[in-house]
This record gives C-alpha cells, sequence and structure tokens, in this order.
C-alpha cells in the first residue's frame, strides 16, 4: 500500500503504530475475538491524526501494510485505501476524551451474545466483581459498573448520537455494546486498552454464566 505521509509523522513513527496496531490485531484475533474480518483497531498520532485498520482485512493475517492513516473527520490521509466502516465510532471517542490513545473494538462470541440479551435493558450493570478494578475509578465493592448496550445501525451517524446523549447526561463512559454486534472500549494506553477488554471479555462471559445457571 503506498502511503504518503504528512510532513508531521515520519515513515518510522507511522510504521511504529502501525506494528503496534497490527500486532494486537494478530493477538485478539489468535483468542477468536475477530471473525470473519470483523473488528478494528485505532492509535491516536497526535491531535489531527490517528492510525487505523483497512476495512475487511482478516485480522489473523494484519500486517504494518492494513493499517492506514486518518484525520480526526474519519477522512483518509494520504491513501486510497478505505478505512473501517465504523471510523466515526473511533474518531468520536478521540475527539471527546483527549487522553484516550487507543480504540479497540472486537466480535467475541461473548460481547455479541451479552449484547443482545442485554439489549432490552439496554445496559449491562455489573457489580461485586473483583476484576472491576481493572477499568479506572472502579472497585469491586462499592461501585456499579454500566456498560451500555446501544441500538445496532449502519448508520454511524445514528450511533454516534446515540453515544453523544449518553455522555451528554454526564453519565460516565469506559466501553459500550453495540446490539448483535460487539465491544468498544478505550484507554490511554494499548496495554490499559487490552487490559480493558480484557476484563470486560470476563465479565461479560461471567454474567452469562450466571443466567444459565440460575435458570437450571
Ligand atoms: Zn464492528
Amino acid at each position: 500500500m503506498i502511503q504518503h505521509l504528512p510532513a508531521t509523522i515520519p515513515d518510522e513513527l507511522f510504521a511504529a503504530f502501525a506494528d503496534s496496531l497490527a500486532k494486537a490485531a494478530r493477538e485478539l484475533a489468535a483468542q477468536g475475538w475477530t471473525p470473519a474480518t470483523s473488528s478494528n483497531f485505532s492509535m491516536r498520532i497526535n491531535e489531527e491524526h490517528a492510525a487505523i485498520t483497512v476495512s475487511g482485512r482478516d485480522k489473523a493475517r494484519l500486517g504494518r501494510d492494513d493499517i492506514m492513516l486518518i484525520d480526526m473527520d474519519g477522512r483518509a490521509i494520504g491513501t486510497d485505501s478505505r478505512p473501517s466502516a465504523e471510523t466515526a465510532l473511533h474518531t468520536q471517542i478521540y475527539r471527546r476524551w483527549p487522553e484516550a490513545q487507543v480504540v479497540l473494538h472486537t466480535h467475541s462470541r461473548t460481547q455479541s451474545v451479552a449484547s443482545r440479551l442485554f439489549a432490552a435493558d439496554g445496559v449491562v450493570h455489573l457489580r461485586g466483581w473483583e476484576l472491576q478494578k481493572a477499568i479506572p475509578g472502579y472497585t469491586p465493592h462499592d461501585s456499579v459498573l454500566d456498560i451500555p448496550v446501544f441500538p445496532n445501525t449502519q448508520q454511524m451517524a445514528e450511533l454516534v448520537a446515540h453515544i453523544d446523549a449518553w455522555l451528554d447526561s454526564d453519565k460516565p463512559l469506559h466501553a459500550y455494546l453495540i446490539d448483535g454486534h460487539g465491544i468498544y472500549t478505550w484507554g490511554s494506553s494499548m496495554e490499559e486498552t487490552r487490559r480493558h477488554l480484557e476484563a470486560l471479555e470476563f465479565l461479560l462471559a461471567c454474567e452469562l454464566d450466571l443466567r444459565v445457571l440460575r435458570a437450571s
């Protein structure tokens, strides 16, 4: 892929971001969380730019050439590759949270099933789990970690509006599910964001297990 980078982003810098994203994608794919070329990943490079996965690539085989540059309006910069269809959700996060450096979106089976199960409530209330402490500001015993479930749509502007409405009501947000679709989470580094994603996957799986066991 030919990528013409702006002068403010040296080749080696972009390559380092691309390598880091591609490695994370391959590792998450190995866990089965990115079936059938789904899922997308991004990293903020500076105030105006982010690196993001090119649309439709197999995440298990992702390499440097599968990562492209966008601006914070989601436009491709210096390439005619197409960014992920959900790019607007990534740029929304970067614009809302200046400290957000990484956005990870996966479609694991657990995330997909949980999103359907809790869609009617519009939220998953996580409480009493030790692993809630993986999310900043949450302690296991005295806090409830709410993960909203937004309706799925192919119209990104609609989803962006749902998320803005949640945030405008001053509710905290560290991650969200999209009904029948998957999860989005973010953080101040790749390490932190991977920790969020792993903790949320585990917590959602525990909630699903409890439902099954209580019903039996
Ligand atoms: Zn998706």
